[in-house]
């Protein structure tokens, strides 16, 4: 996952820095992006005949498997999607702010790597409106003593993260290949004991490890795998940048969807709870008892779902696929939105800076990473808060089902403190609005997305990729593609590829 990636300003190619948003387009993303409100049902479960293939979710992997089945004549399908709307971590939600539509991400924002990524060819395709990220960031210190030197702190970043870390991990990288795998926590914490004589630069290290690499990977220092770190692809090769996604991902992917003929073919609010492979047949009961029968199933539920056991499986899943299942890691990671008067706003303006990410250099234990939205959404007074950490997982996952507000309330008295350490206690006002995520608590995502566990093996991923029950029963999803897992690309390439798999066995 690239959120904050420096190592992208390797080489800047020249790409559009803001691709205009014409009339018609914003007229395309609300017909979009709004309808995802109103899909409560966008077509009948088909219980009375047998399906030859049922697809379970729809998310990308589960809608590109569903265009490639069409596109190969096959219409006998459907797609069962657990929730209300379609899209799964690809969803956007619309908040009415001073006038405006303002569209919130609450999953995948960007396009990454944009050069070369195949999900871009269909942004060029619906000529949906993207703003190229450059994530130029300032750092600032604690208890409001203001901003370090953008200068002073592009170079430290340079020196202590993209050289000083990187090189000591990649040679410890070099010992895991030969004696086994540990937690990347541990080159940090040999990289921070060299730093200790120099304490300033030993606390932005720190901060610099775990923001780049915890924000970005969803999975804690303690649990990524050293012997699997970077294993991970470049999308369309690293010197290209990521593209956000300005109506919202929602736009892109109901467009699609449209496009392809879909609508028709998903079901929403019908949830799996047992995938019965006994007979020929497959059987596949609903929560509410329905049950519906199928020729071929490829599930697409999220690795967080499949760990927690939440749809059973009869037989049980073989060792293989099990073992894989667990011993992959699944990351903890959340937004928080934050709205605010337009005559309150206390951060940098675009007319001023380019700066688009705050954060600052603290012992807190949970990471908040600010995006700055007047940078990319003009006149659109918030932050996009990324957050992780033990202290906000807790909270999450003590309030995230049971109690939303105080879940709420909670997290924004943790981003206020950081806003306030940053800027001054009385420079930040209470925010007018907050929306913020529950990736753990849902119980159809169970999580963010996949990371290489200490202790994984390597084929663990492709192992999923392989169907059960005599090739009945077939895998996808972004924890299954091996090079772009925890990607929006990954998910749709794994869907195509389980998809033409079971074309075959029709
Ligand atoms: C906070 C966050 C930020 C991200 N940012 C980016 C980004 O900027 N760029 C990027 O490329 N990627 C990003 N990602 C990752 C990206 O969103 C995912 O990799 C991708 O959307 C996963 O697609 P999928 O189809 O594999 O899974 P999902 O989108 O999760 O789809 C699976 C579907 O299965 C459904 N389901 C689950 N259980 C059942 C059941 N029992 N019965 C029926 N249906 C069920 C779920 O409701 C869901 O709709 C981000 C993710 C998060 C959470």
């Amino acid at each position: 996952m690239v959120f904050w990636n420096k190592r992208e300003k390797a080489e800047e190619k020249k790409e559009d820095d803001h691709h205009a948003l014409t009339t018609d387009i914003q007229n395309n993303h609300d017909a979009f992006g709004r309808e995802a409100e109103n899909t409560d049902i966008l077509t009948e479960l088909n219980t009375d005949q047998v399906l030859d293939v049922v697809i379970i979710g729809a998310g990308w992997a589960g809608i590109s498997a569903a265009a490639t089945l069409k596109k190969k004549g096959i219409e006998n399908f459907q797609v069962l999607e657990a929730k209300g709307y379609i899209g799964g971590r690809s969803f956007t939600h619309h908040e009415h702010w001073e006038g405006q539509d303002v569209p919130c991400d609450l999953g995948s924002m960007w396009i990454q790597n944009a050069k070369g990524n195949l999900l871009n060819e269909y942004i060029k395709k619906y000529k949906i409106p993207t703003h190229v990220s450059k994530y130029n960031t300032r750092i600032y210190e604690e208890n409001g003593k203001g901003p370090m030197d953008d200068k002073k702190y592009n170079k430290l970043e340079e020196e202590l993260y993209e050289k000083g870390f990187y090189n000591c991990q990649a040679a410890r990288q070099q010992l895991a290949w030969m004696r086994g795998d540990e937690p990347l926590s541990k080159s940090r914490d040999l990289y921070l004991a060299k730093l200790k004589k120099k304490p300033l630069k030993q606390k932005l290290a720190k901060v610099l490890i775990r923001d780049s690499i915890e924000l970005e990977y969803s999975g804690s220092l303690e649990e990524l795998s050293l012997e699997h770190w970077n294993t991970d692809s470049w999308i369309g090769g690293s010197n290209s940048h990521d593209h956000f996604v300005m109506t919202g991902y929602s736009s892109l992917f109901y467009a699609y969807a449209k496009d392809e003929g879909l609508m028709d073919k998903i079901v929403t609010n019908a949830p799996i709870s047992s995938i019965n492979s006994t007979s020929n047949l497959v059987k596949l009961t609903l929560k509410d008892q329905r049950s519906i029968t199928a020729k071929r199933v490829i599930v697409t539920a999220p690795l967080g779902v499949l760990q927690a056991n939440a749809i059973e499986f009869i037989p049980a899943l073989p060792k293989s696929h099990s073992k894989a299942i667990q011993r992959l890691g699944m990351g903890k990671m959340n937004k928080v939105f934050m709205f605010w008067k337009s005559e309150d706003v206390f951060w940098p303006m675009p007319t001023t800076s380019k700066i688009e990410v705050l954060g600052d250099v603290t012992d807190r234990d949970s990471t908040f990473l600010f995006y700055n939205s007047l940078s990319f959404h003009e006149e659109k007074p918030a932050l996009y808060a990324f957050f992780k950490g033990p202290q906000v997982e807790q909270i999450e996952l003590e309030f995230g089902t049971t109690d939303p507000e105080m879940y709420e309330e909670k997290i924004t008295e943790l981003a206020m403190e950081c806003l306030q350490s940053m800027f001054g206690k009385d420079a930040v006002p209470p925010p007018e609005k907050v929306v913020v995520t529950g990736w753990l608590a849902d119980e159809y995502t169970r999580g963010a997305y996949s990371f290489n566990k200490v202790g994984m093996k390597s084929k663990d991923r492709e192992v999923l990729t392989f169907p059960i029950a005599d090739g009945r029963i077939h895998f996808a999803g972004e924890a299954t593609h091996e090079k772009y897992f925890a990607t929006t690309t990954g998910a749709f390439l794994s869907g195509r590829n389980a998809a033409k798999k079971v074309v075959k066995k029709l």
